[in-house]
């Protein structure tokens, strides 16, 4: 794991970047603009094909050159329906992407000024562009591992009870770094922790040329046959590192999670847990870039508005969201 303590500067982006790039609701609501129709060009629904657009004087829209037919860069995005300025949403994304850790809606709140709900569903909303469902681990070394959240007994070992309802379960795999690339990390809140659905994420996550690394739990018993080599550690010998075989790497990405969210969950429904392995996940995956996961941030807020929406826009916030 990356543990600089100093962001490289062609990686750094600062409070003084920000207000230089994004000084006004207008500088950020072209940026959206350039992000979302390149150049002014954009399908016009009437012309039926791609054409030049022009802002509308003294609005937020834009017209085709040809029918003037209007079109909104926003709509589709997280920022549709809000009445919140889109300086104050991207400062937001800022804040959000530029902590190690994250922060949560009362932060926001704090250090925007907008009201506590306000704050709970642009929190909400932002957190929603750091989902990456489809993402595929190409990695030719991968662990995996489960481990559960919430409740009162500790440490992976401490499986819980049949019918422990407060223990979430989670399902992990990581790639190892290579020189090339880092690895990165898929973490999954599951309904349950059974050798079907370990199945199914290997079947939809890993290639089949991958190596994949696990302890002795028996749900990864039918692993092999379904990726290139399984290897496993004997973690009740108390083995924990033969050669290259061991989860070391997905249980630093376990301590992390749990070092961030632990002091705070302590009943988690799944919905959530998920929203939180996405966040933590989002950073992992691009810990190599700074405060450029800020730009990350951006990019997908067009990139998710091309997707259908996966909030539900009536939502009441979450009781567990208190720190
Ligand atoms: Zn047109």
């Amino acid at each position: 794991m990356n543990r600089r303590q100093t962001i490289p500067k062609e990686l750094r982006y600062t409070i003084e970047d920000f207000n230089r790039q994004f000084p006004t609701d207008d500088a950020c609501f072209e940026h959206l603009r350039e992000q979302r129709f390149p150049d002014g060009i954009a399908y016009c629904q009437t012309c039926k094909q791609e054409r030049q657009h022009h802002r509308v004087k003294g609005r937020p829209v834009y017209a085709c050159d040809e029918c003037l037919t209007q079109i909104s860069p926003m709509a589709g995005t997280i920022f549709e329906h809000s009445s919140t300025s889109l300086r104050l949403w991207y400062y937001a994304m800022y804040l959000m992407a530029s902590t190690r850790c994250g922060i949560s809606a009362k932060q926001i709140q704090r250090e925007t000024g907008v009201t506590y709900k306000t704050a709970w569903r642009m929190f909400r909303q932002i957190r929603s562009l750091l989902s990456e469902p489809d993402m595929q681990l190409e990695g030719s070394a991968v662990e995996m591992d489960e481990t559960y959240y919430g409740g009162t007994r500790k440490g992976k070992h401490g499986r819980p009870l049949r019918g422990d309802k407060k223990k979430s379960p989670v399902i992990g795999i990581i790639e190892r770094s290579t020189k090339k690339r880092i690895g990165r990390v898929k973490a999954l809140a599951t309904p349950d922790v059974t050798a079907e659905r370990v199945l199914g994420i290997v079947h939809e996550h890993i290639l089949p040329k991958s190596t994949v690394f696990t302890d002795e739990y028996r749900i990864y018993d039918r692993l092999g046959g379904r990726v290139k080599e399984h290897k496993r550690i004997n973690h009740t010998a108390k083995v924990y590192v033969v050669g290259d075989v061991h989860t070391n790497t997905i249980e630093g990405f376990w301590s992390l999670v749990k070092r961030g969210i632990g002091g705070v969950y302590h009943q988690v429904s799944q919905k959530y847990l998920q929203t939180y392995l996405d966040e933590y996940s989002f950073r992992y995956n691009r810990r190599d870039q700074g405060n450029l996961i800020f730009t990350s941030l951006l990019k997908r807020v067009s990139e998710k508005a091309a997707q259908p929406a996966s909030i539900p826009a009536q939502m009441t916030p979450a009781p567990t969201d208190a720190f």
